[in-house]
């Protein structure tokens, strides 16, 4: 028997005496055990905060999400071990692909936006400077610094991969240490994926621990600057949630939980359109996927009242076609749920639906399971039911029966249909099969409240379409009331819950020495030489040229219309432009302006400079006369390594007539090269 451990102070922890046991989905067989009843938790939590965090916290961003790509490739190389161990849960194969190769893209998805989208630094800015006094001498800057404290984060049965992953690599870029506590149903799988992780010595010690079994007194020890992430039931977030440490340190409390999922066949697409088929493929794959143990699973499929019928025999026939048995098996659509408890758990559920459903597919008491003991395994057919007056139905709209479970139900017109969505009192994700717009906007009006994501799809998207149940890293992952009120994943967003926000007011100096970004108003640092010339290590932040001046002629401004073809009267038409209200007659192109300051700035010999790849923020500000003078001020605002070889440089230009006035403003990127020594 498989003796799972935990993770604490730089040790694992054999189970103690009164250690849980730990059943196979396939066999009923007891095939581990987890639990101590004598972890300091008090330890761990010092642990965390007095090594894992400093240690986190003297890395980058980018450092930080090296180390995340390169613990993703690590998993990546060794994930078969996880498959097989995994297999042991009733996942098949195409569940593994769902949550260990789905951990591991989250991974690297969360590694690729934390070097493109956060700085080379410590402190990740919000948004742009805000102007708080006429002088400029009084700013603002919204800025998110890591947490101080541990991230918590309890884990689920279903995913023992990925529900970790997603929560550990925001929460390693961010800089904050975690605790882990996979639920222990499948504690062994994510041990396994851990001991890779600690293993591979990529991570600074206290940067991640692990408890498996229950936690202790660990959440009556928390602090104002611990958070916890929390996925699992409605139930056992209520109860934790209100724990009075929690309570009483206004602790950040994050809540994945579950939710009634729809969805939604459009008048649109019935049958014998494209949408109607992809309509059934993807509730079918929602019922059987994880033997229906996801999320996200649709528990509540919508179809207009005249169709109901069409859907249960297309739905009905394809369900009656999965096959069911050991997931290891190649020709087996369908595993078995985590256990027998789990088992029990659905049939009371359904029991609990029986006055407001029919069955119409599945009997779990007369189904085959292939190269596996139906009566010992934890195996359940997919099971359709069907509402017939879903208005007057109460259970089947807030009973999570957290297996292959779906109702069929009927609505009248679209505003029956967000009636009976949102009666689920909040949702992870609602989809909706439709190619008329008029309809998805409707419905996103009446509906996109109650519903932490929208999934639409129809034949033109359907082939690269990611799935109603898949939460993606780049999309948020959460939704209001009866879902949790949380978020999760979402891009930066994900990091961003593991760190503080502060509005951080002040001089520009101020503002420009804890951003690490330039802000217009700071002291300018006369540049040695031409910047262009300077390798990207030697340029500083604040490093700044005057650029000689130039007379825009009327000469010039008609040569630019003849060359580019842009005659815009405002250009070309004395009296038009002066009719006009933002124009005080005929007025230089901005496009022109621009071109201009380019060839006031720009040093024109190989160097440094490898590239311009954009131009950000532009803003043209005051308009400029044939006649009048333009200069340049160009200041390196920012720099972000790229690779060994060269680096973003984000330039602040403005463009200054004669009279001081800024004419125009943006940012420029650059790449640039290190020297030879530099980019090592
Ligand atoms: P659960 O019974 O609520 O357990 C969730 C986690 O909480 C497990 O790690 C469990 O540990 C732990 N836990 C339970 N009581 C605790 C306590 N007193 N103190 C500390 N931790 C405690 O849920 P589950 O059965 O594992 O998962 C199924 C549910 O999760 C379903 O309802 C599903 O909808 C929901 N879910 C939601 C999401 C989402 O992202 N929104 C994702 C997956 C699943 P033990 O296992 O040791 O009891």
């Amino acid at each position: 028997m498989h003796a799972v451990h935990s993770y604490a102070l730089g040790r694992w922890i054999p189970p103690g005496a009164d250690a849980r046991p730990i059943e196979s989905a396939i066999t009923g067989d007891i095939i581990a055990k987890a639990g101590h009843d004598a972890l300091d938790t008090a330890a761990m939590l010092d642990h965390a905060r007095m090594v894992g965090g400093p240690a986190l916290r003297a890395l980058t961003f980018h450092d930080r999400a090296r180390m995340v790509k390169a613990l993703a490739t690590h998993l990546n190389a060794n994930r078969e071990a996880l498959y097989a161990l995994s297999h042991e849960t009733g996942a098949t194969m195409a569940d593994n692909r769902i949550d260990i190769d789905g951990g591991i893209g989250t991974m690297f998805v969360f590694a690729s936006k934390g070097r493109r989208e956060m700085p080379d630094g410590h402190v990740y800015l919000d948004g742009d400077v805000e102007q708080l006094s006429r002088g400029g001498t009084f700013l603002g800057q919204h800025i998110y610094t890591p947490m101080l404290g541990a991230a918590v984060q309890i884990n689920a049965f279903n995913f023992p991969v990925w529900g970790m992953l997603e929560k550990l690599a925001p929460a390693l870029i961010a800089g904050v240490p975690s605790i882990v506590k996979p639920a222990t149903a499948t504690c062994y799988v994510a041990e396994a994926c851990l001991r890779l992780m600690i293993e591979s010595a990529i991570m600074p010690e206290g940067a991640v621990q692990m408890i498996a079994g229950g936690v202790g007194d660990l959440l009556d020890r928390l602090d104002a600057q611990d958070s916890v992430a929390f996925t699992g039931s409605a139930a056992t977030a209520r109860t934790l949630r209100s724990t009075p440490t929690i309570l009483a340190h206004s602790i950040r409390f994050t809540a994945e939980q579950d939710s009634l999922n729809a969805s939604l066949l459009a008048p649109d697409a019935g049958p014998g359109t494209p949408e109607f088929e992809l309509f059934i493929k993807e509730a079918a794959r929602e019922i059987t996927a994880k033997a229906g143990q996801k999320c996200t699973a649709i528990r509540r499929i919508l179809a207009p009242e005249a169709q109901t019928g069409a859907v249960i025999e297309a739905l009905g026939a394809r369900l009656a076609r999965t096959t069911i048995g050991d997931p290891r098996r190649a020709d087996v659509r369908m595993g078995a749920l985590v256990s027998r408890a789990q088992r029990r758990d659905v049939l009371a559920k359904v029991a609990a639906l029986s006055g407001e459903v029919e069955r119409v597919q599945g009997d779990p008491d007369a189904f085959a399971a292939l190269g596996a003991d139906a009566a010992r395994g934890a195996f359940l057919p997919p099971m359709l039911f069907h509402c017939a007056d879903p208005d007057a139905a109460h259970r089947v709209h807030d009973t999570e029966a957290f297996g292959p479970v779906s109702t069929v139900m009927g609505y009248r017109d679209l505003d029956h249909a967000i009636a009976l969505l949102n009666r689920g009192k909040g949702s992870l994700v609602a989809s909706v099969i439709t190619r008329d717009g008029e309809t998805a906007r409707a419905l996103t009006l009446g509906v996109a409240a109650w519903h932490g994501r929208l999934y639409f799809n129809n034949r033109d998207s359907m082939a690269e379409s990611t799935g109603h149940g898949a939460p993606l890293p780049h999309m948020t992952h959460g939704g209001p009331g009866r879902a949790g009120g949380g978020e999760e994943l979402g891009g930066v967003r994900a990091m961003l819950h593991y760190m503080q926000r502060t509005a951080v007011q002040g001089s520009p100096d101020i503002l420009t020495a804890i951003g690490g970004s330039w802000v217009p108003g700071a002291a300018e640092i006369s540049a040695p030489a031409h910047p262009f010339t300077r390798p990207f290590e030697a340029l500083q932040i604040g490093e700044t040229i005057h650029t000689a001046s130039r007379v825009v002629t009327s000469e010039d401004v008609a040569h630019f219309a003849d060359f580019t073809g842009d005659r815009f009267y405002a250009h070309m038409d004395d009296a038009a432009a002066a009719a006009n209200p933002f124009f005080p007659g005929r007025v230089a192109h901005g496009y022109l302006l621009l071109s201009f300051a380019a060839g006031l700035f720009v040093q024109p010999d190989p160097g440094p400079v490898l590239a311009n790849t954009g131009l950000d923020a532009l803003r043209f500000l005051k308009p400029l006369v044939p006649g009048e003078r333009l200069t340049v001020r160009l200041t390196v605002k920012r720099k972000t390594k790229r690779t060994d070889e060269y680096g973003e440089v984000r330039w602040h230009v403005t463009l200054i007539n004669q009279a001081d006035e800024r004419v125009a403003e943006y940012d420029l990127l650059t790449m640039n090269a290190f020297s030879q020594q530099g980019g090592a």
